[in-house]
């Protein structure tokens, strides 16, 4: 999935950018102010590429890249301008951003400039990317220590952290009771291996379409338990 930012003030230009990227099979984020596209990066981290209009209502572009620069050096950030001056461009680049574009521009050009960066970040949907383990349904974001499913947030306390990161480094392997304990509790704890299966219970209300007939745990009879996603 190539989820990028798309910031840019006037509606008609904004959309017509949005519904041609999603054509070209990208997923774009939408913002219509600097402040909204900033939240946006917060809330998205799998941002990898922002387009950055320069004209805006409130923070003009060239200070949205610095800040996006200074919270997210990987993002790869594309300018864009309806004035054609150099001037302009030095500016652009030197706070930060990785590319150019003068509006009026084609989506061809757009999608060919856009591709051309993702290529150099070495962000391709396909590569997966070393911050998030993605399965199924599934992406942890080991960064966050976030998961979501299917797209969507599914909060988890900690523990509950520690085994989807267990399972989702050990796809298909049957973990024991003893393992997990081991790998999620820590050596030192001194717990029945109840409370491993108190925890998977409620990990599988939680990510389960049916949580009586799991599909992603599945129980190891005498054993422990196994992931497949
Ligand atoms: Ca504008």
């Amino acid at each position: 999935m190539k989820r990028l930012l798309v910031l840019e003030d006037e509606n008609s230009i904004r959309s017509f950018v949005v519904i041609n990227l999603r054509r070209a099979g990208f997923e774009p984020v939408e913002a219509a102010t600097g402040a909204e596209a900033l939240e946006r990066i917060k809330e998205y981290p799998d941002i990898r590429v922002a387009l950055l209009d320069v004209m805006l209502p409130d923070i003009d572009g060239f200070e949205v890249c610095r800040r996006i620069r200074s919270m997210n050096s990987k993002i790869g950030i594309i300018m864009l301008s309806a004035k054609s001056q150099e001037m302009d461009k030095i500016t652009g680049l030197s706070s930060g951003a990785d590319d150019y574009v003068t509006k009026p521009f084609s989506t061809a050009e757009l999608t060919a400039r856009i591709d051309a960066l993702y290529r150099r970040l070495g962000a391709d949907a396909d590569e997966q990317d070393e911050d998030e383990l993605r399965q199924g349904p599934f992406i942890l974001n080991t960064r966050n220590r976030m998961l979501k499913k299917n797209e969507e947030r599914v909060k988890l306390t900690q523990i509950e952290y520690s085994l989807m990161h267990l399972f989702m480094t050990n796809p298909g392997r049957a973990l024991s009771r003893e393992e997990i304990l081991t790998q999620v509790w820590g050596r030192e704890y001194d717990a029945e291996e109840k409370v491993v299966d108190v925890n998977i219970r409620r990990l599988r209300i939680k990510i389960e379409e049916d949580p009586t007939m799991p599909v992603y745990i599945s129980t190891v009879w005498g054993f422990g338990y196994q992931w497949n996603a």
